[in-house]
């Protein structure tokens, strides 16, 4: 990398009343450097003051009309930037050295321009020591990977523009999907060695391409290269280059690109738009490249907003359970089987938002644990109220969330919940979508167990989309299977889909557990499912989800249907 920049032609500015002399020192610089000029000291400083982020040198002869060299000298002496700028003096009166290094010059030349090696060679040398020094309080390599550390690669790529300005560039963040299981599962060493894996190709694809690669934070890498590159195929590079280490499991690297930067920016504004575009796709399997757009700068802002609100949220009430309705349809009649509370947020000033607002989002941050602590309560709390007011009997089910699962002694928790709330473990069934089981195992198995243990049932959600292998669903315990929306929304009489879950209803059979389908919207999805054996069904088909005081209506219309059947039953 410094080769590389030592390649960059930096410009020298060179103040000399005189074009002979003026003529000389272009030559001494020799095409390594741009030189350029000025007749005197009042358009030196201009110059200066213009070009100052783009200086490497300032070459300043003394005697000079209007302005002269130590008026410039001390021009520079009195500003923070300028002072910075490398100046040496040329000059033929031995006497003035003193006193132009008090002004700050860092070197002399002497008049006439005899040794052009030696200038050359001093000129060389007061640039190297004003960079080393400039970029010295940055570490400069990242330890593990040896990319640039973080503010050295912004360093750099700030001077990269200085040098090469009308160069569109494009700013990347990479990033690795939940790198912490890598670590946890394959062993720190593992993570590293991916680490120091991706580092190379990411360094090669720099190089490839006259770009700046760099590291920053754990899993996060940055490449500033020239507009007109092909993601998918960086992508594609990078991922062949790990290949082989995973045994079996799959990284997914996510990519987030700022196309053709706004130079206006800061480089970390560029890197911090690019970085919003990669966490747009942050646990979308589906997708690993995302292009910024200003869009996302306003979901950016509004997300911000919603964690700031998140807190007073709680504390005001304003989120909402919501209750849809369960039935069981292999009986003489459809009967209320249980619910599900879906949380909705009744923002004062954004309205009502749908949990996929909030609720990916208070995942990524771990404040979700509180949200879902909050609807256990809830629940518990309208679940007693309707078993004292409505005789009810259903069970009603929440949901987990992943990062809940982590949370230490979860079983007691929800344990303490439900019993400040005089309901026992039935009443709260507990909702864990499938994806958790495949990711984290181990954990998930034993925080299941010591749940049942307590007295929960477990329905594993979205099953179907988690790609638990057949071996490892028969050691997951669990009570009941939630086939996922995907497969109901398909299903058409022998079709693929409906194969799919003919299968999924035979392993449900194996393992001796309940299965609900959700998401049916309509009499054929209904008509199929009842006869492929089906036992409870969940979705518009029967009711959205609904306020508290809808399903009360519900429940009193079940209980009113028991108490027909009863008197029929008895004559
Ligand atoms: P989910 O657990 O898979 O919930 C089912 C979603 O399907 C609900 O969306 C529900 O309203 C919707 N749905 C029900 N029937 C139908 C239908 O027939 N057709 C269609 N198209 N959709 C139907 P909702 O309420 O927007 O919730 C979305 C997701 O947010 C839930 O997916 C769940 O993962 C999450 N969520 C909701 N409430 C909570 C909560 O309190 N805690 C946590 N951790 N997650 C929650
Ligand atoms: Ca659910
Ligand atoms: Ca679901």
């Amino acid at each position: 990398m410094v080769e590389q920049l030592k390649q960059l032609k930096r410009k020298v500015l060179i103040v000399e009343d005189e074009p002979i002399n003026r003529k000389i020192l272009e030559t001494i610089l020799d095409n390594d450097y741009e030189g350029i000029f000025a007749r005197d000291g009042v358009e030196a400083v201009e110059t200066i003051r213009e070009q100052s982020d783009l200086l490497s040198l300032v070459l300043l002869d003394l005697l000079m009309p209007d302005m002269d060299g130590f008026e410039v000298l001390k021009f520079m002496k009195e500003d923070k930037v300028l002072k910075q700028i490398p100046v040496i003096v040329c000059t033929s009166e031995k006497d003035e050295e003193v006193k132009c290094l008090k002004l700050g010059a860092v070197d002399f030349i002497a008049k006439p321009y005899d040794h052009p090696a030696v200038i050359k060679a001093r000129i060389d040398r007061a640039i190297e020591i004003r960079e080393d020094r400039g970029l010295i309080h940055a570490t400069q390599n990242d330890s593990l990977t040896g990319l640039l550390s973080h503010d050295y690669f912004m360093e750099y790529s700030h001077f990269r523009d200085l040098h090469y300005n009308n160069n569109p560039m494009d700013a990347i963040v990479m990033n690795i999907n939940k790198f912490h299981l890598i670590n946890e599962l394959q062993g720190k060493r593992a993570g590293d060695d991916i680490l120091i894996k991706i580092a190379e190709s990411v360094k090669k694809i720099a190089k490839e391409n006259g770009g700046i690669a760099g590291r920053s934070g754990s899993d996060e890498f940055l490449l500033y290269i020239p507009s007109g590159s092909d993601p998918e195929a960086i992508l594609q590079k990078i991922e062949n280059g790990i290949e082989d280490m995973l045994n079996n499991s799959r990284v997914y690297i996510r990519m987030g690109i700022y196309k053709n930067v706004n130079k206006d920016l800061t480089v970390e504004h560029r890197f911090d738009k690019a970085r919003i575009a990669c966490n747009s796709i942050r646990g979308v399997y589906s997708t690993q490249i995302s292009v910024y757009d200003e869009d996302m700068s306003e979901r950016e802002a509004l997300n911000e907003r919603l964690i700031h609100d998140m807190k007073s949220g709680i504390e005001n009430h304003q989120f909402k359970v919501y209750y849809q309705p369960k039935y069981a349809i292999q009986g003489e009649r459809d009967s209320l089987y249980g619910a599900e509370a879906l949380v909705r947020w009744d923002h004062p000033e954004l309205g009502l938002l749908r949990p996929d607002n909030f609720i990916p989002l208070f995942e990524e941050n771990g404040l979700i644990h509180k949200l879902d602590h909050y609807v256990w309560d809830e629940v518990s709390k309208q679940v007693g109220e309707w078993m004292v007011n409505f005789d009810l009997k259903i069970p009603v089910s929440v949901n987990v969330s992943r990062i809940d699962i982590g949370a230490p002694d979860l079983e007691e928790e929800i344990f303490t919940v439900v019993q400040n709330n005089w309901i026992s473990p039935g009443m709260l069934n507990l909702e864990i979508t499938e994806s958790a089981y495949t990711e984290n195992s181990d954990q998930i198995i034993k925080v299941v167990t010591k749940l049942r243990d307590k007295g929960f049932s477990i329905e594993m959600d979205d099953f179907g989309t988690g790609y638990s292998s057949l071996n490892m669903i028969t050691s997951i315990p669990l009570d009941i299977l939630k086939l996922d929306m995907a497969f109901v929304k398909n299903i058409h009489e022998g079709n693929k889909d409906m194969k799919m879950v003919e299968l999924m209803m035979d392993i449900a059979r194996s393992l001796k557990v309940r299965v609900v389908a959700e998401g049916v919207e309509n009499q054929e999805q209904y008509d199929l499912l009842k006869k492929a054996g089906c036992d409870v069904i969940q979705g518009f088909y029967f009711a959205m989800p609904c306020a508290p005081k809808e399903f009360e209506k519900l429940i009193q219309r079940e209980n009113e249907e028991m108490e027909e059947e009863i008197k029929a039953a008895l004559g």
